[in-house]
Formats: structure tokens, C-alpha cells, sequence
């Protein structure tokens, strides 16, 4: 578990006045502290939680999920020992 200590404040990253990407402007966010900052490490220096650098790519959780959705679509008329093996993955890589 990581635990925010309030030390994160101190590098806590100002919101972008244009609207720009914060993880373009060199900001790296941290999720157990819920906060952007300004810190040149690759992990938070409050909670050790790694730092997140570019946005999560919601691009390919959606073509995963696309996958899926033909994968279940398929399986319906031919259910293959290849197709649940990648159903089995893209569950996988979906709970992260
Ligand atoms: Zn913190
Ligand atoms: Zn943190």
C-alpha cells in the first residue's frame, strides 16, 4: 500500500493556465496521492508510488475492449482453445 505522507505538496505541480497536457509540460502524476507534480524522479517522493508520465493510453483500452467485444461475438458460433486464451489475456490486461 502506498501512503500519502503530505510531502507531495511540496512538488505539487501548478495547473497548466492554457490548456495543455500537464504530462507535456514535464508534470507526472501520482494516483495514491491524486496529484500532478513537479518531480524529477521516476517515483513519488512522498508515497514511492511510481509516477505516471504520459497519460494511460485510453486508445488501446478501447481496442482491447473492441477485442473483446469480437472475440465474444466469435466464440458465440466457434469457441476455440486460441480465442478463450485470448479472452483470458484481455481480462488480464484490463484489470490493470
Ligand atoms: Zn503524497
Ligand atoms: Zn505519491
Amino acid at each position: 500500500m502506498y501512503l500519502c505522507k503530505g510531502i507531495c505538496k511540496k512538488f505539487k505541480a501548478k495547473r497548466p493556465s492554457v490548456d495543455k497536457s500537464r504530462y507535456k509540460l514535464g508534470q507526472k502524476r501520482c494516483n495514491a496521492c491524486a496529484i500532478f507534480l513537479n518531480y524529477n524522479d521516476a517515483r513519488c517522493p512522498c508515497c514511492g508510488c511510481k509516477l505516471r508520465t504520459n497519460p494511460r493510453s485510453t486508445k488501446l483500452r478501447r481496442s482491447l475492449l473492441i477485442q473483446k467485444e469480437s472475440i465474444k461475438k466469435k466464440s458465440h458460433s466457434n469457441l476455440s482453445a486460441y480465442s478463450s486464451e485470448i479472452w483470458f489475456h484481455v481480462d488480464n490486461t484490463l484489470k490493470i
